[in-house]
């Protein structure tokens, strides 16, 4: 992948972005799904494929009283973690991987969930997501978490022309600061969740409005 060339005009639209971002929203970290360990966030990530972190919050509120560890989950009948985690969506498959990624964490690292990108990323169900997610919430790597919202929004403020979350991530990464790639999927959710809307963007009330290139 070839270095992107970027004009310091542009460097100066994407930094002028990036401060009315920690302006309006902070520079708190803060992590959508609720979890006590890096495992219940491995595995609320795993659920949060195609369902919305809330619906994942009051999924893993019962879960996690009842799957106490990673054993448990490794352990677990196939057909009832099905129903368990049915209302997530995709269940069967989610049910699938979580025991697969579970027993090779227990027999590969010991029990711990580990923390190279190439190592999360080699367990099952774990895409680049999910390992991002561990990566910045957990071990405080910098990582940038490309989900629905960065996808759209970074099309819209003409970071991107990617549709693909792969690429848009390696595109992120050349011109975001590295103190920003966390940061930029926290502040990202809660813009797309109140102003940049999939459904009705308000541009008349964004504040990013004159520097952003409403494209897409
Ligand atoms: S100006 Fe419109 S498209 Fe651009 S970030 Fe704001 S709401 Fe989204």
């Amino acid at each position: 992948m070839g270095k992107r060339r970027i004009s310091k005009k542009e460097k100066e639209r994407i930094n002028a972005i990036l401060e009315r971002l920690d302006q309006k929203y902070s520079r708190e970290y803060k992590c959508y799904l609720n979890h006590e360990n890096p495992w219940q966030l491995l595995i609320a990530t795993m659920l949060s494929a195609q369902c919305t972190d809330a619906r994942v919050n009051m999924v893993t509120k019962d879960l996690f009283q009842k799957y106490k560890s990673v054993e448990d989950f490794a352990n677990a009948e196939i057909s009832e973690l099905e129903q368990d985690i049915h209302s997530t969506g995709f269940y069967k498959n989610k049910a699938r991987n979580i025991i697969a990624c579970c027993r090779r964490i227990l027999t590969e690292y010991g029990g711990e969930v580990p923390k190279s990108i190439e190592d999360l990323t080699s367990l099952a169900g774990v895409g680049r997501k999910t390992a991002n997610v561990i990566r910045g919430n957990i071990y405080h790597e910098p990582s940038i978490v490309v989900d629905t919202h960065v996808k759209r929004i970074s099309n819209k403020l003409g970071f991107t022309n990617e549709s693909d979350p792969e690429k848009i991530e390696f595109e992120l990464m050349e011109i975001l600061p590295k103190d920003h790639w966390i940061l930029y999927n926290i502040q990202i959710i809660t813009h797309g969740r109140t102003i940049c809307t999939a459904r009705s963007p308000k541009c008349d009330m964004c504040f990013l409005s004159d520097l952003c290139r409403k494209k897409g």
